[in-house]
């Protein structure tokens, strides 16, 4: 052994060979590559403008979809080999597919990412009137740190089914020269008792509420600002407050996604988690709807508070499809499952210096280090996730190290410190093989999330190759 000592050209060509260094995406590609990173990125910004909730998600989805030659199915409905469909489930989810040309039962490649993201929801009756304002009640959607969500503009989106079954959309706050909307923080001045408080109690759920007038109607009478903005509703919309009961309002940051950055490298933005996988996942289906192998894009709802309710990854929809899918083409559905392979299409912790001891780095994704592919997720001992196998993780490992993908391994941070989940397990439990491989994202869960545009590239690159293997 003492003979390779001093041996330096060789150790040099030793640690090439046998240490694993993680790279970033700006050493591993070419100038055009970086160029195609950043353009791509444009189309997804323009995404994330029209689509803030998962109900606009599914009609962005569609409309991408419709652009490529894909046509609704309803359930039942037989299909040709090489058919292009989607289904439209009950406005929130979305199942894009496609038969492929290699019998169905070799497996279906299924991406699958969520559309909903955290955010301020209305409850069933908001409308109140205090001390000169008029407020809306909430009931907050999603994992959030209540604090980011004050003193912000906020946008409300949205609709309201009235009893007769005839609904109304509602979008304001989102064009220039509409009004927003905001929840009222404390100010400094009295905060000395508040600044005292643990951050995650310091702000009781029940205080977000959300501001929305102020001018009364006429001079007379109770809660004349409250009948002012229903009339002002009314008018507008044709809506009374009963109507609320049946509605699903939300309000969510009301800012367009920005580059961030002199070099313009990083997109800011509200609900990169999830749409940040949902349009790789769903580009990369529509552009290789070729493919031999029958695809599936899966743009679920209803991740964020757990993946239950019939637009959730937990509604058997998605089973029944896969079933549907195989008698229609002659095959058998279970063997179908068994031989499907999936992608959970969902975002990773961008390791961030700022909060360093949070996170084991050399097992954290790091900016521009390119998609992020997490064996398990769950927290403590590995609990709530399905852990893919390491025969799967090689598979895809191969097809990405064969594909020139730029890629890295993550776990959501150090052991015992928390944790989280993604859709993976559920679509595991079907008796399907799947791994979770999605983009790094700084400030997760926060009304301004940040990403890099080359770990976007590289997870529409990733779900690219997988769609074509
Ligand atoms: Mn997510
Ligand atoms: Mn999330």
């Amino acid at each position: 052994m003492i003979d390779n000592i001093n041996n330096e050209n060789t150790e040099t060509k030793l640690s090439d060979k046998l240490f694993y260094k993680k790279k970033s995406a700006y050493e591993l590609l070419n100038r055009a590559e970086i160029e195609e990173a950043y353009s791509y990125a444009k189309g997804y910004t323009q995404f994330l403008d029209e689509a803030k909730t998962e109900r606009e998600s599914v009609i962005a989805a569609i409309k991408m979809a419709e652009a490529a030659g894909f046509v609704p199915y309803t359930l039942g409905m037989p299909l040709e080999q090489g058919g292009r469909y989607y289904y439209n489930n009950r406005g929130r989810g979305l199942y894009v597919f496609t038969t492929g040309r290699r019998p169905v039962e070799e497996g279906i490649r299924i991406l699958a990412a969520h559309i909903d993201s955290p955010r301020i929801d209305l409850k069933q009756v908001p409308v109140y009137e205090d001390s000169g304002m008029c407020f809306f009640k909430t009931h907050y959607y999603g994992g959030i740190r209540k604090y980011q969500w004050m003193a912000l503009p906020l946008a409300l989106h949205g609709v309201v089914v009235k009893a007769d079954g005839t609904s109304v959309n509602i979008v304001v706050g989102e064009n220039e020269g509409e009004p927003v909307f905001c929840i009222n923080d404390l100010l400094p001045h009295l905060a000395q008792d508040q600044n005292t408080k643990p951050l995650g109690t310091a702000i009781a759920g029940e205080t977000l509420n959300l501001l929305v007038g102020a001018c009364p109607y006429g001079i007379e009478g109770e809660e004349r600002i409250k009948l002012n903005l229903l009339k002002i509703l009314n008018e507008k919309y044709g809506i009374a407050e009963a109507d609320f009961m049946s509605a699903e309002l939300c309000a969510v940051p009301a800012a367009k996604a920005r580059d961030v950055g002199f070099d313009r490298a990083l997109i800011g933005a509200y609900g990169h988690d999830d749409r940040v996988c949902a349009y790789p996942a769903l580009t990369a289906v529509l552009k290789n709807a070729n493919s031999e192998y029958p695809l599936m894009c899966v743009l679920a709802d209803k991740e964020e508070t757990g993946s239950n309710g019939n637009t959730g990854m937990k509604c058997r929809i998605f089973s029944d499809l896969i079933d549907e899918i195989s008698r229609s083409l002659g095959g058998n559905p279970n063997i179908v499952r068994a031989n499907s392979k999936c992608l959970s299409a969902d975002v990773a912790a961008a390791y961030d210096p700022n909060f360093s001891d949070v996170y084991e780095k050399r097992n954290s994704a790091i900016l521009s280090c390119g998609v992020a592919m997490s064996k398990y997720t769950g927290s403590r001992g590995k609990s709530g996730t399905s852990d893919a196998s390491a025969e799967y993780v090689a598979y895809i490992r191969g097809i990405f190290e064969g594909e020139g993908v730029v890629f890295q391994t993550a776990e959501l941070g150090k052991v015992d410190l928390g944790g989280g989940g993604t859709v993976a397990m559920y679509i595991a439990n079907e008796n399907i093989e799947i791994v979770d491989v999605g983009v790094p994202v700084l400030s997760m869960h926060a009304p301004f999330e940040v990403v890099s545009k080359v770990d976007l590239y590289a997870a529409y690159r990733a779900f690219a190759a997988f769609c074509r293997r």
